[in-house]
């Protein structure tokens, strides 16, 4: 195990006058330059047959510059567009290894970002950047913690601006708590554990989200390509941010709380283009957060070196009994307790779905030492079309905070 991990501390920004007009130019030159290189490497491609690397495209920025076109490359920060055309290199990598599409061309509608390694500080609330005399402000909400290795400075859709920074973090392993938990995503609930705590979604999101709803009726009653159109287009947008915020912030809190507390969390491996099939379902959950609460718990396990364990998504957690194993065929949606026909316990649709998680985890985790092994265990404890799998040890790869 490794003793550091990566960490990104994401912070709000407020650049003014001359700064946006610096940070617009610094955007506009790393889309060219992105663009650029991903445009050179095609026609090479289709003339020779050759494909170019990042050096190849990197020597052409010097070129680049010296030209009187493009001498205006020159006025904004170097590392960059070196950076850009390195995310070109990555994007043809990531699509020779299958893992994305081919890369497409930035456009300057989209959402805008550069990546910088040095030259920047912050100090107070401002964030200074080189080549730029004034210091941007900056709302640091939490201490920076371990090495800044660099900087993501992003302009959103809506015109909000964005820096991240990705910090090397030594490794914190925390002490035993001596207690376990699965984790279940409710319908009402944020999440659910298997001893009954209860996560709610927050108030204002709530609040928002209707907001979001007429807003959204509001936008569809405007004339296409009107003004008023394009204004409250531009206030839906807004409104999706401050949700999307609002929902990660609360489902940092969360999985923090959840992971610093037990030693072991079991969830279920749902997938979530499946659930939202179910329009019932859909309603009530995003499956971003659904998707995040996950990836979450699994990457802070791993952080703070607890176990992390998946259970099957065919398992039917919440059909099954937790005290006697029966299973109630005809539990639908809507019902959300429910009576054992066997034992006679009064189960919480959540709660049992939970225990239950947890009870399957288990019986993974302590199946798990040769992988081979594990599978002949699992096939022996749960019967034929309740298969579970042990999860793969969690990724290491760059993750939002904590
Ligand atoms: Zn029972």
């Amino acid at each position: 195990m490794k003793s550091t991990h990566l960490k990104a501390y994401k912070f709000r920004i407020y650049p003014e006058g001359e700064q946006i007009n610096f940070l617009a130019r610094q955007f506009g030159c790393v889309r060219f330059v992105y663009n650029y290189a991903l445009e050179l490497r095609q026609k090479t491609y289709e003339e020779t047959g050759k494909s170019l690397s990042y050096y190849d495209t990197a020597k052409m920025l010097p070129v680049l510059k010296s030209r009187q076109e493009t001498g205006w490359l020159g006025e904004v920060i170097a590392q960059p567009l070196q950076m850009a055309m390195q995310n070109v290199d990555d994007s043809y990598r990531r699509f020779f290894k299958g893992q994305n599409r081919y890369p497409r061309f930035r456009c300057r509608s989209d959402r805008q970002c550069f990546k910088l390694p040095q030259g920047f500080r912050v100090e107070g609330d401002h964030l200074w950047l080189p080549k730029l005399k004034t210091g941007i402000r900056i709302k640091i909400s939490r201490q920076i913690k371990g090495k800044i290795l660099y900087l993501h400075l992003s302009r959103t859709t809506t015109g909000n601006y964005y820096v991240s920074f990705t910090c090397e973090v030594p490794r914190e392993i925390l002490a035993g708590t001596g207690k376990d938990t699965s984790v279940d995503v409710g319908i009402k609930d944020a999440a659910i554990l298997s001893d009954g705590t209860r996560y709610e979604n927050i108030k204002p999101l709530k609040t928002l989200e209707k907001k979001l709803k007429h807003r959204q009726r509001q936008l569809s009653k405007k004339q296409k390509g009107s003004k008023s159109r394009k204004r409250q287009r531009h206030i839906v947008a807004r409104l999706h941010e401050r949700i999307k915020n609002l929902r990660e912030d609360h489902l940092h809190k969360i999985t923090t709380d959840i992971v610093k507390n037990h030693d072991t969390v079991a969830v279920e491996d749902l997938t979530v283009k499946n659930m939202l099939k179910n329009h019932c379902l859909a309603k009530s959950l995003s499956d971003a957060s659904l998707g995040k609460l996950l990836t979450q718990l699994e990457y802070k396990c791993d952080w703070y070196g607890r176990k992390f364990v998946k259970v099957d998504r065919f398992f039917p957690s919440s059909k099954t009994c937790h005290v006697c194993g029966e299973k109630k065929e005809d539990l639908t949606l809507a019902d959300r307790a429910w009576a054992c026909s066997c034992c006679h316990t009064m189960h919480d649709r959540d709660v049992n779905a939970a225990r239950n998680i947890l009870r399957e985890g288990l019986k993974i985790l302590s199946g798990c030492g040769a992988q081979s092994d594990t599978k002949q265990k699992q096939a022996e404890a749960s019967p034929p079309g309740e298969s579970v799998k042990p999860e793969a040890k969690a990724k290491q790869k760059e993750k939002p905070d904590a």
